[in-house]
């Protein structure tokens, strides 16, 4: 595995690997990998010839009084795991390799990233469209995968590929979790023993959610209602305990067709946020991915 700081260097070896006739599989991530990156850098293994990684922990998407300064980082064993997972290229930029201070350009995904998660954490979702597209640019893969755990995003960068006609398909993979439910995420580091054991509750909430929507409700007021007392519970401050639809993130008040089931809140400090998607016709309830391919000409 090569790793990379320089843009024009990444391109360079991308072309090669191109020229020699391989698919480009991309993973971006901000490192302090885990178990849920990995089984991206997999899938990418599985499904193209040549598989780059970035890790950048990215100052735009960070808010004043965010954790940007206290954001894990640990740069050589994230390396050595992707090196381990056969990732070719890890393109870890300074944050000098991307942005200067002449850059103007802004890219604001318009209705989808001032909900939910962006209306906690205003100006979050174009810091984060911004260095989607930045890297892509860079990157020019063939496929990059985003994880369903961070849905708001899954939804926001397929929206914005398809908008700004990048040639790329986007492959969503499913959240993949701690054995009590949590979903895997780099902030889990932050919860000492106690708020680590309250945060189970947060997959608790929304898995009887849709278990509820499973046994027949389809009415999203009382489940959301019950996902926010069983927040507030155990200990959460509550962002958001929402059942959006899953293309336009707007809230539904009856369950049908693709819906996002979602919460986001701080315990002890620490913001944490996790969903399910539902696909429900009728009596027939099936959990999802909220890839939408058939947005994009490239998909
Ligand atoms: P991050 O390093 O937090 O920016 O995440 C990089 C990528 O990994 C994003 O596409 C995330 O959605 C994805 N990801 C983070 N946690 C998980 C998880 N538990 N399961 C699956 N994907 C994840």
């Amino acid at each position: 595995m090569k790793t990379i700081a320089a843009p024009r260097a990444v391109r360079e070896e991308i072309d090669r690997a191109k020229r020699g006739g391989a698919t480009v599989g991309f993973v971006p991530t901000m490192g302090a990998l885990h178990e849920g990156h990995a089984s991206l850098v997999r899938l990418a293994r599985a499904r193209t010839g040549f598989v780059a990684a970035s890790i950048f922990v990215n100052p735009k998407q960070f808010g004043a009084g965010e954790d940007l300064a206290r954001y894990p980082r640990s740069l050589d064993r994230d390396a050595e795991l992707l090196a381990s997972l056969g990732v070719d290229l890890l393109f870890a930029p300074g944050e000098r390799d991307l942005y200067s201070p002449r850059d103007r350009t802004r890219v604001f995904v318009e209705g989808l990233s001032n909900v939910l998660c962006g209306a906690a954490r205003p100006g979050h979702f174009d810091g984060v469209v911004l260095v989607v597209a930045k890297l892509l640019n860079i990157v020019r893969p063939d496929e990059a995968y985003f994880g369903q755990k961070d849905a708001q995003q899954a939804v926001i960068v397929q929206r914005m590929a398809a908008d700004l006609d990048i040639p790329v398909r986007i492959v969503i993979g499913a959240t993949v979790r701690e054995a009590d439910g949590l979903a895997m995420s780099s902030r889990n580091a932050y919860l000492d023993a106690d708020a680590r054991r309250r945060a189970s509750a947060l997959y608790g909430a929304i898995a009887e959610a849709k278990r509820r929507v499973e046994a027949g409700e389809r009415s999203a007021a009382p489940l959301a209602a019950t996902m926010e007392r069983r927040l507030l519970e155990a200990g959460f401050g509550v962002d958001y305990a929402a059942i959006v639809d899953g293309e336009t993130l707007r809230p539904v008040e009856e369950i049908r067709g693709t819906v996002l089931i979602a919460c986001a809140g701080a315990l002890a400090g620490t913001r944490l946020i996790d969903n399910v998607a539902l696909r429900v016709d009728g009596g027939a309830v099936e959990e999802v991915l909220l890839a939408f391919p058939e947005w994009s000409r490239y998909g």
